[in-house]
């Protein structure tokens, strides 16, 4: 029987390959991972894939839909596996924590700019910056 993996990327036109599948459990199982991280689970594993190989497959899904690459200013590249609901991200500006902030689908206000300049808007990504609530008391006792 076909994994939902496997559906997912025969529907996406994608072959089916075990570092294929090995990314999308670590982006299920790790939201917002980064591709060091991706990287050391998927070799978990799979120690014989290369990092080029990995890099590879990462633009393969995101390209094809499967997965979202978010790029906050300043930090490294993350990946996801919510796609296509146009949801927003917190990060957090001193340990770099990301969490979901939500937008739904078919009712995104921030899709309504005050000013569209004449485009055709079909996704708002917005980056709310701030202190977690680990780092909170710690940046506190800075002070
Ligand atoms: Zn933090
Ligand atoms: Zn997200």
């Amino acid at each position: 029987m076909a994994s939902d993996f496997e559906v997912q990327l025969r529907a996406a036109s994608l072959r089916v390959t075990r570092p294929r599948l090995a990314v999308l459990a670590a982006l299920r199982d790790h939201p917002h991972i980064d591709t060091d991280a991706v990287i050391a689970l998927v070799r978990t594993d799979l120690p014989a894939v290369s990092h080029q190989a990995i890099y590879d497959v990462l633009r393969a899904l995101t390209d094809a839909g499967l997965a979202r690459r978010i790029q906050p200013a300043g930090a490294t590249a993350r990946y996801e596996m919510r796609v296509r609901d146009n949801h927003h991200h917190v990060v957090c500006r001193s340990c770099g924590a990301i969490a979901d902030v939500d937008c739904t689908l078919g009712d995104a206000p921030c899709l309504t700019a005050s000013d569209d300049h004449g485009f055709v808007i079909d996704e708002a990504e917005v980056v709310y910056w701030g202190t977690c609530p680990e780092c909170l008391p710690r940046s506190e006792g800075i002070r």
